[in-house]
């Protein structure tokens, strides 16, 4: 990793939870998705839709270089100058150009960020998902977020207040955590979210597993910290 630059390095097999827990301490972060067990290479390589997506775009675009194997053996250092063509194949159309052993990409200054995820009961989803597409309409482009349809199963070895619920909404924004409220204030209107969690920390404690894991249910509309 070269903070300076803010570039990272990876050899293929790495997966963000490498990378992110390094870059933290700088203030800087991949664009990884929703996962952090997902590999880097083969994310980036499809496309990478990150979960800062909106404010800072597509992984791939954070591509400078890849080492290579192509299908005649040879290894090649690919950038944009050395081999337009393969590096823009490669970029998007994943695995039929080669076998990528390492990539350098570009990585985004990220001090802090809040975010959170927002419950509904089922019976709500039409108008979440209305309020939702024109909340989204209304927020400046820091204000990355999405929505997902999850059916929780009605299920004794799950969570009493999350049986036959879906998850729907998760806001992420490194905005302050007061435009953030002021964003969230604004999100559903009349609709109240069955339980919301909402936190102010740091990108690598919210993409970890474990700390999003053992987040308690807490109240409607309460603040966790
Ligand atoms: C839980 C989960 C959440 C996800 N969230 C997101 C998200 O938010 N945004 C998003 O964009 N995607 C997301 N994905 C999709 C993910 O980016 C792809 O499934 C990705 O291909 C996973 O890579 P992997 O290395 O973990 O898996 P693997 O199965 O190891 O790799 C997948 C394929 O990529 C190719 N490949 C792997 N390594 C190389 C290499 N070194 N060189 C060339 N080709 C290679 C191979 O064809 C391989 O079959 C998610 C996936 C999961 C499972």
């Amino acid at each position: 990793m070269d903070p300076l630059a803010r570039t990272a390095y990876v050899e293929a097999g790495a997966r963000f939870a490498d990378v992110i827990p390094k870059a933290a301490p700088h203030g800087l972060a991949p664009l990884n998705g929703s996962a952090p067990h997902v590999g880097v290479v083969a994310y980036t390589l499809g496309g990478g839709l990150a979960l800062l997506g909106r404010s800072h775009g597509y992984a791939a675009d954070r591509v400078r270089a890849m080492d290579v194997v192509t299908a005649d053996g040879r290894l090649r250092h690919v950038t944009v100058e050395s081999d337009p063509d393969l590096y823009w194949a490669l970029l998007g159309g994943r695995d039929n150009f080669g076998i990528v052993i390492g990539m350098e990409f570009g990585l985004v200054p990220v001090a802090r960020l809040y975010g959170g995820a927002l419950f509904f009961d089922a019976r709500q989803v039409p108008g979440v998902l209305d309020g939702y597409r024109r909340w989204t309409a209304t927020v400046p482009t820091e204000m990355n977020s999405s929505a997902a349809l999850i059916p929780v199963p009605d299920d004794p070895q799950v969570p009493e207040p999350m049986r036959g619920r879906l998850a729907v909404v998760n806001p992420l924004s490194p905005t302050t955590v007061e435009d953030a409220h002021a964003f969230l204030d604004r999100l559903f209107g009349d609709l109240q979210p069955w339980t919301a969690g909402r936190s102010s920390t740091s990108w690598a404690t919210a993409a970890t597993p474990t700390a999003a894991a053992s987040a308690p249910p807490t109240p409607p509309r309460t603040t966790n910290g």
